[in-house]
């Protein structure tokens, strides 16, 4: 270390930068050193970033250079980046400092932190206070489940209002998906929830496969059966965690079997119901791999989603199922928080270095290609495999390994997103009412729905009223000749903002995605008129990839 001072420690020495005090700060804090020098930092945070920082000191040229370099390392960051600018960071960017005067920059690095944990901790009583608010609406006349809809029966319209008291009392939801089993959609689901659980957060975890519920197993409950009681039934505690799944009531998955979808519905809104979780601050839901029935009704049943965390690995081939997963999602409107590369790598349990033995990556492309949050990869580690297998959970029983950090980052950065109370935000299940007119695209051959777009002689463009469910024109155009790329911007430009179809290869999904044209597939070969009508009747599902060829 440099025995003199830097001219960049100089410079501010002489005009320090952001020096005093900001007005109306989102945080502030004031910390007295052992040196008897006093810092006082302001904080304004904007959009998640913290866009102005200010300071003073007490202490004379060194201090006043720490203080404002450490406030614009801070500047552009998130708080949470923010609070990790260390002592070391400060003198780095200063160009070294006497070490007499190093002190300095610890002091000017724990104002720093101070401030942040103020804004932070502020930010928590805001969100419950907004909760707060949102809970006690449940009695106004202006809470949504006070009103029967015009379609619903009064028993319909009771189950809703029983299920809103329910799932009202829960502050975030999080869903846990993936496109096909044994990717460790339930291993994060449980280990996201231990974690929530750990950092003091009032948690439940729900696991609604009724085929293969894995997380009795996951936890070591196998054996636990549910207890009723007045208030409904009551989960499984397993330390401060409330545990439920459908695997503790359906004790063999192979009486679940010849289940049709209205009735998985039945079970998973009787389920939902009926579970006395209390007050929680996070309920964590593991759902069967795909978009089947249970993941559809719970995503259509629990109204204020948090959203999506969706699960990979790493090959090619299995960010196809991620493309169906998200499609799912917007298609129901339910926020997707990001993707998970799971069994990306192989951690050696010796050395902890992690050595890429199949291809990696496909999570991050893919989320890099549809805009959504890549959240981090897990490597293959076998004390994970090892932990599941006994029963317990691997954040907690081996918490101090490199793969537990790594999930502890993933599982910050879903739960550090902004923290606008979701019940103010409530989704909708349905085409986006603000968007009250649509062009949705159909392709045809015979006068029906070609099974496969490409193969079609023309296009349906169906103009239609969301508001009251008409559709107020049909025109048929005849599309350019078929070729590969050619039709996305083609429909773009006719001013679809919709395409369904019965087969559709991801690439072709992804370029009408690129093009704003959302896409829904598997639907069947029928007029359409009638396809457009159950669209708007909420019964058209995306389904199976339906291809004739
Ligand atoms: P899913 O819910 O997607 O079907 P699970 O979470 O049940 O998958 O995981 C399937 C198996 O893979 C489990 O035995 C689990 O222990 C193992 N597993 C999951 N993730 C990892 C990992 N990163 N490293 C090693 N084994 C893993």
């Amino acid at each position: 270390m440099t025995a003199r001072f830097s001219r960049k420690a100089v410079e501010r020495f002489t005009h320090p930068r952001n020096y005093g005090e900001l007005e109306e700060p989102d945080s502030y804090a004031s910390i007295t050193g052992p040196c008897g020098d006093t810092m006082e930092f302001w904080l304004h945070v904007d959009d998640g970033l913290v866009s102005a920082v200010g300071f003073t000191t007490t202490g004379c040229g060194p201090s006043c250079a720490c203080g404002s370099m450490c406030t614009e390392l801070a500047e552009g960051k998130t708080p949470r980046e923010a609070l990790r600018i260390k002592q070391q960071d400060i003198l780095e960017a200063l160009g070294g400092m006497p070490e007499a005067h190093q002190h300095c920059a610890l002091l000017a690095s724990n104002t720093l932190k101070a401030t942040v944990e103020n804004f932070m901790k502020h930010q928590v009583e805001k969100e419950e206070a907004c909760q707060q608010e949102s809970c006690s609406s449940c009695d106004q006349a202006a809470c949504s489940s006070k009103t029967q809809e015009p379609d619903e029966t009064s028993e319909e319209y009771k189950e809703r209002q029983e299920l809103h008291q329910r799932l009202c009392r829960i502050r975030h939801k999080i869903i846990v998906m993936s496109g096909k089993g044994g990717v460790g959609k339930s291993t994060v689901a449980v280990n996201l929830a231990t974690a929530l659980m750990l950092s003091g957060k009032r948690v439940g975890l729900l696991d609604i496969d009724i085929h293969g519920p894995s997380v009795p197993t996951l936890l070591g409950l196998e054996n636990e059966s549910i207890q009723g009681s007045q208030d409904g039934m009551l989960p499984v505690e397993l330390g401060d965690m409330k545990v439920m799944s459908l695997g503790f009531l359906i004790r063999n998955p192979d009486d679940a079997i010849i289940w049709r979808g209205p009735m998985k519905i039945g079970v998973i809104k009787q389920f939902l119901k009926d579970i006395a979780w209390g007050d929680l601050d996070y309920l964590i839901i593991d759902s069967p791999p795909g978009t089947g029935d249970e993941v559809l009704s719970a995503c259509q049943l629990i109204e204020d989603l948090d959203g999506a965390v969706v699960v990979t690995t790493p090959q090619k081939l299995a960010t196809i199922d991620v493309r169906k997963s998200v499609t799912f999602c917007r298609q129901l409107h339910v926020p997707v928080l990001g993707i998970i590369e799971n069994m990306s790598g192989f951690i050696c349990p010796k050395c902890n270095e992690v050595t890429s033995i199949l291809q990696t990556g496909g999570g991050e492309k893919i989320a890099t290609d549809m805009k959504i949050p890549f959240l981090g990869a897990i490597p293959m580690d076998p004390q994970i495999a090892e932990s599941c297998d006994n029963g317990k959970v691997f954040v907690h029983h081996y918490k101090s390994s490199p793969t537990a950090a790594i999930m502890r980052n993933i599982i910050t950065s879903i739960t550090d997103r902004d923290t606008e109370c979701p019940l103010k935000k409530s989704v909708s299940k349905q085409p986006d009412k603000e968007k009250t007119t649509m062009r949705i695209a159909i392709p045809l051959a015979d006068g029906k729905l070609a099974m496969h777009f490409g193969h079609c002689s023309q296009f349906a463009m169906m103009d239609v009223d969301l508001d009251t469910k008409t559709i107020s024109s049909r025109t048929n155009v005849d599309p350019p000749p078929h070729e590969p790329g050619l039709l996305p911007p083609w429909l773009a430009e006719q001013g679809a903002n919709m395409i369904i179809a019965g087969g559709m290869g991801s690439r072709a999904q992804d370029l009408f995605t690129a093009q704003n044209i959302e896409v829904l597939v598997g639907a069947p070969a029928e007029s359409p008129e009638k396809i457009v009508s159950n669209f708007m009747a909420g019964e058209l599902k995306s389904g199976e990839n339906v291809c004739d060829h």
